[in-house]
């Protein structure tokens, strides 16, 4: 069959780790021919904005696009927007899109994170079911809330729901949340972090229900108009905006043979264990050192860029192992959250500051070393904090607790 076209980098993604391979192959002196593919239909824009500024209305799209147009022409970066990679051929180097292209690739960075995971329960299909992933979600849920207020029910407690419901409540419209774990957050932070978020919301009108699981949607007209939960308990509401988590895109690595279970194995280089095939951001399952060395997946902004240096840098002869440290942020109301490091796996916290004076942090320990800290309004804390972790610092907690000691100064 005919090779279409030829490209030295095919990167397929356009997220923060699609954009950011591009940029770090031209900084590090990338001369080849490089094309972002897509199934997007804009060019690449920051993603956290979507569920705070750009869901408020506080900024419009030009001013979250990642770079401006002109930024890609002038270092040759090429894209194809709304396309679609349906296989990748791995013996023969190429990438076919679903209009039959053929795209052949000396290298090619697979960066296509993933899709918002959607309530696979009866009524799933009903109208006026939101994700929070990409732009056009976000403009189809600000078209439904340009109506007037709305009764919402946000669907799962991790920074996607929570952010939602917090820009949401503040546009004043009224908030049902629904968590199937007993607390908010229980993937990725600790329990005191939960109680405080549980707490924060609450007191802004956001009626929070834990410990509840969607058994189904209920509609009127092909449109939702209640989530049902078990136990029989019925939340009416005009619309549902589901945050519960992201299924990783890797279908057309894993039927060429790629290894992975949760999303696609990579080395520390990035590197599958297809030949000339990469894998970064939230797709990209990798042994982590602030893990211990677990293989887990990381979704976040730091980890999508720090990896798209990681493969740039390999591609261009100079490979470096991906050693960066996990870090993190959330804005709700007028918190703004801070983490740096991953907490799962520890066995003490240790709660720094005053929770109730809504300023503190809670630092995780793991085996009498700290290895995370969840910073609220405490960027000092998270600044410094950064270096415990780094070190893994063994500090004394009644000294950890004491904020009149700066951080920097116990290690
Ligand atoms: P995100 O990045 O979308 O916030 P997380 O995995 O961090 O994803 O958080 C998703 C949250 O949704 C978790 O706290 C999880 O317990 C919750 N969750 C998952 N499925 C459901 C469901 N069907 N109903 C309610 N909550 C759910």
């Amino acid at each position: 069959m005919t090779v279409v076209e030829r490209v030295d980098t095919l990167i397929v993604g356009s997220g923060h780790g699609g954009a950011q391979a591009a940029i770090c192959l031209r900084q590090n002196g990338f001369a080849g021919s490089i094309l972002i593919l897509t199934r997007d239909r804009h060019l690449p824009y920051e993603r956290p904005p979507l569920s705070k500024e750009y869901l408020r209305g506080d900024k419009p799209f030009e001013r979250i696009l990642l770079r401006p147009p002109a930024f890609w022409s002038e270092r040759g970066i090429a894209f194809r927007l709304s396309a679609n990679v349906t296989d990748v051929l791995p013996d023969e180097h190429v990438a076919v899109l679903s209009d039959g292209t053929r795209i052949a690739y000396g290298d090619l960075v697979w960066a296509a994170g993933g899709e918002p995971r959607m309530l696979a329960c009866p009524g799933a299909e009903l109208n006026g079911i939101h994700a929070v992933r990409a732009r056009d979600d976000l403009d189809q849920l600000r078209d439904e809330l340009a109506v007037g207020p709305r009764r919402i029910c946000v669907v799962g407690g991790g920074y996607i729901g929570l952010e939602a419901a917090a820009v949401l409540r503040k546009l004043g419209h009224t908030v049902t949340l629904v968590e199937a774990e007993p607390r908010l957050l229980s993937r990725v932070a600790g329990e005191e972090l939960s109680e405080f978020f549980l707490t924060e919301h609450r007191a802004q009108g956001v009626t929070v229900l834990l410990s509840s699981k969607v058994e189904a949607l209920r509609g009127e007209n092909g449109r939702v108009a209640a989530v049902c939960l078990t136990g029989g308990e019925e939340i009416p509401c005009d619309l549902v905006v589901v945050g519960i988590g992201i299924v990783p895109s890797v279908g057309p690595l894993m039927a060429a043979g790629a290894a992975g279970a949760d999303g696609v194995d990579v080395d520390e280089f990035c590197r599958t264990n297809l030949d000339h095939v990469f894998a970064i951001g939230d797709c990209a399952a990798h042994a982590n050192p602030f893990a211990d060395g677990k293989v887990i997946r990381l979704e976040s902004v730091q980890n999508a860029n720090d990896m798209a240096s990681v493969a740039a840098k390999a591609i261009c002869g100079d490979p470096q192992p991906y050693r960066a440290v996990p870090w993190f942020w959330s804005n709700q109301y007028d918190l703004k959250l801070q983490t740096v490091g991953l907490s799962s796996g520890y066995d003490t916290t240790v709660l720094r500051g005053d929770p109730v004076a809504r300023s503190f942090c809670v630092i995780y320990l793991k085996e009498g070393r700290v290895i995370a800290l969840d910073c609220v309004n405490a960027t000092r804390d998270y600044a410094q904090g950064r270096r415990l972790v780094e070190a893994r610092a063994q500090i004394d907690p009644a000294r950890l607790v004491d904020t009149s000691i700066p951080l920097k100064e116990l290690l």
